[in-house]
């Protein structure tokens, strides 16, 4: 064979061959995301999460790798909802990767088809809401988890059509552990439905919703918005008001000002994630759940 047919004969054998062998390339905005992209994806994937578990989902520090990152992924996953609006725009014009463009297969945005709560009546960022669409943190309620699986099961499906079945597979095996799991979780947490509890920033509404505790005061006076002292005042005043017990802190807040209220009102702070890896011992999406309804059984008893 003269060389030069050779050359031709091994690009076109290994781009025929390359991308059966090659594991799907999925990035996610957030360790969510990834970690649910993972139960759905098994060995068929390489997942990236670009945020870490312990960082603001608003205010992520980007870094150029990202791009890379994004510029090589077969499937992107970001939550939509603006969540990521701060910081994932710039990044994706940068990496110019048309397969991962809001409504082609490779885009899995998770909020499509997801009622948002809390969805203000006039859309305004005015005062630096970062809430100006509805709540975003949506991923904390298990029912929903389920259907963002399914979301991500069926692009998966569509991108790697090969694997299909066994991504359906991994969401029926994902979609039966948070069934078993929800009785446990709503049997733990019934002697406290009810209750009001008071959390750093408003990222708590959807897991409040599904287990019964209303969770309507914050220490920012709007989200996104530092705490300030005269609002501070306000927050303890109707702690004390409503006998209120509990903190949520995430780890990317000052939990010296959370402390200081609980110290005026005699309130438990009481340590929260939204994200798989954020507290110790949850490295997967139950485990996370796990350990927000184990902590809170225990801050309440
Ligand atoms: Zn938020």
């Amino acid at each position: 064979m003269k060389p030069t047919k050779y050359i031709f004969a091994a690009a076109l054998f290994c781009s025929l061959c390359l991308p059966l062998q090659a594991k799907l390339n999925v990035v996610a905005t957030l360790p969510d995301f990834a970690s649910i992209a993972q139960e759905i994806g098994g060995d068929k994937i390489d997942i990236t999460a670009l945020a870490k578990a312990t960082e603001d989902p608003h205010f992520v520090d980007a870094r150029p790798s990202f791009v890379v990152k994004l510029r090589e992924a077969d499937v992107l996953i970001d939550g939509g909802a603006e969540l990521e609006i701060g910081w994932l725009p710039p990044l994706l014009q940068n990496a110019r990767n048309p397969k991962i463009e809001v409504g082609k297969p490779g885009r899995v945005q998770a909020s499509e088809g997801i009622r948002l709560m809390n969805v203000p009546a006039n859309v305004t960022r005015a005062a630096g809401d970062v809430h100006a669409m509805g709540n975003p943190h949506f991923t904390v309620d298990p029912i929903i988890a389920k259907a963002i699986a399914q979301h991500i099961a069926t692009a998966f499906a569509a991108v790697d059509p090969p694997n299909a079945a066994a991504y359906q597979a991994n969401y029926k095996t994902f979609e039966a552990k948070i069934n078993a799991k929800l009785q446990e979780w709503g049997a733990k947490l019934l002697p406290f439905k009810g209750q009001s509890l008071v959390a750093y920033h408003d990222s708590w509404v959807y897991f409040a919703h599904r287990f019964g505790f209303n969770i309507d005061i914050f220490l920012e006076p709007k989200p996104g918005i530092p705490p300030s002292p005269s609002h501070l005042t306000e927050v303890i005043a109707q702690m004390k008001a409503q006998k209120i017990k509990v903190i949520l802190v995430e780890p990317f807040h000052d939990r010296r000002i959370a402390e200081k209220v609980a110290s005026a009102t005699g309130a438990k702070v009481v340590d929260f994630a939204q994200f798989p890896g954020g507290l110790p011992g949850t490295d997967t999406y139950v485990k996370l759940i796990d350990a927000l309804v184990s902590r809170l059984a225990v801050a309440l008893k």
